[in-house]
C-alpha cells in the first residue's frame, strides 16, 4: 500500500528492504528517471548509483544516518544529490534531494559578484590613477583639466553601471509602472542620438536618422528612450571607426518599425540566440575590447515586454546588426 505521506514530499524517496529491493517511492523520485518501470522485485542498485553507496547502506544498517553531497547516476542521468539513507522499522528510506537548480543559483550569485566586481574595479582604477597625478602642484592646468575630464568619464561609466543594475532589478522584481502617453518618433530618435554625441563623435561615425516627422506612436516614452540609446550604443560600440550607423523608422500595419543598424564586427549566427541573456557577452565583445557587462540587451529585453514591442536580430559576422522593434501603434 503506497503511503501516500510520501507525495507531499518534495525530494525524491525510495524505501526498499535490507536485499535493496524497492518496496514504495513517491513521484518526485519518480521524476528523476525517464523510461522509469520498477516491478515487485527491482532493486534500487538495478536503477541507480552513487559514490559511497556501499557505505551507506552500511551506515543505515547500524542505525546511522548517511548524508553527503554525491552525483547520482539514475540509468544515464547524473544528478548532483543531497543523499540522506538511514533504517526505520526495518526498511531503508533513500532520500535524493536535487541540487542541481541551488548549484546554478550558488554559480549565479558568484558570476554576479566577479562580474559586477570586475566592472568597477576598472574604472575605479582609472580614476585613482588621474586623482593621484592632479595632486601635483606643478601641473599645468590645461593637463589638470584633461585628467579631471577623464576621471569624469570613468565616473559617468560608473553612474550607468549602477543605473542599469538597479533598473535591471526594478523590472525583474516588476516593480516598474509604465506611464503610456503620445510620442513623437522622430523627435525620440533624435534625442536619442544626442544623449549618444559623446560616443559617435569619438569614434567618427555617423548617425543617420530616416523617420517621417509625423509619427506618434502611444508608449511609456522614457522606456523606448532607453531601448534606444541602449541599441544605439551597441550599434556605435560594435562599429569600426568612421562607419555609418542609420536609424529608421516607419508605420506599417497599425504598426511601428524602429531598426538600429550598423556595419560593424556582426555577431556569430550560434550567438544570436543568447544575447539577451543577463551578463551573456559574444566572443565579438573580446575581439572588439567594448567595455560592458552584457546587461544592457537584456535590459532591453524587459522594456521590450514593458511596451509591447518586439524585437528582432539580423546580423552577419564581421559585417553588421540590425535591430528591429515591432510596436503595436496603440497599446
Ligand atoms: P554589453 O554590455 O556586453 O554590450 P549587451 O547586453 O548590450 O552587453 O549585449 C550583449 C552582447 O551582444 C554584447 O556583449 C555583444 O557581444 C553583442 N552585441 C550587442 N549588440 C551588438 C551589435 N550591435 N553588434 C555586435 N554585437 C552586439
Amino acid at each position: 500500500m503506497k503511503n501516500r505521506l510520501l507525495e507531499f514530499i518534495h525530494e525524491g524517496v525510495v524505501i526498499t528492504g535490507e536485499d535493496f529491493v524497492i518496496l514504495d517511492f513517491n513521484e518526485a523520485f519518480k521524476s528523476f528517471f525517464s523510461g522509469f518501470n520498477v516491478d515487485s522485485k527491482t532493486k534500487v542498485i538495478e536503477i541507480l548509483s552513487f559514490p559511497k553507496m556501499e557505505l551507506a547502506f552500511i551506515k543505515a544498517i547500524k542505525g546511522e544516518v548517511f548524508r553527503e553531497e554525491v552525483p547520482v547516476y539514475f540509468g544515464k542521468k547524473r544528478l548532483e544529490c543531497l543523499v540522506s539513507v538511514f533504517m526505520q522499522e526495518e526498511k531503508i528510506y533513500w532520500i535524493f534531494y536535487d541540487m542541481t537548480n541551488f548549484k546554478a543559483l550558488q554559480n549565479a550569485k558568484v558570476d554576479f559578484v566577479s562580474a559586477v566586481s570586475h566592472e568597477f574595479m576598472t574604472p575605479l582604477g582609472v580614476i585613482e590613477g588621474f586623482l593621484s597625478i592632479i595632486d601635483d602642484a606643478n601641473m599645468k592646468p590645461s593637463l589638470r583639466k584633461k585628467y579631471i575630464n577623464r576621471a569624469m568619464a570613468q565616473l559617468k561609466r560608473l553612474e550607468k553601471l549602477v543605473d542599469q543594475l538597479l533598473s535591471l532589478s526594478e523590472l525583474e522584481m516588476k516593480k516598474y509602472t509604465p506611464e503610456f502617453s503620445r510620442v513623437n518618433l522622430s523627435t525620440l530618435l533624435f534625442e536619442a542620438k544626442e544623449e549618444m554625441a559623446y560616443r559617435w563623435k569619438s569614434k567618427n561615425i555617423e548617425v543617420k536618422i530616416n523617420c517621417p516627422e509625423e509619427i506618434h506612436v502611444k508608449t511609456d516614452e522614457n522606456a523606448l528612450m532607453r531601448i534606444l540609446t541602449n541599441l544605439l550604443s551597441n550599434a556605435i560600440k560594435y562599429s569600426f571607426e568612421s562607419s555609418e550607423v542609420t536609424m529608421d523608422a516607419q508605420e506599417k500595419d497599425r504598426c511601428i518599425l524602429i531598426s538600429v543598424k550598423d556595419h560593424g564586427v556582426g555577431i556569430k549566427e550560434e550567438e544570436i540566440p543568447r544575447i539577451f541573456e543577463r551578463f551573456y557577452r559574444a566572443s565579438n565583445s573580446s575581439k572588439t575590447d567594448a567595455k560592458g557587462m552584457g546587461l544592457g540587451l537584456s535590459l532591453v529585453k524587459h522594456l521590450c515586454d514593458v511596451i509591447k514591442a518586439e524585437i528582432d536580430v539580423k546580423s552577419q559576422y564581421m559585417l553588421g546588426s540590425t535591430f528591429t522593434l515591432k510596436i503595436p501603434k496603440d497599446v
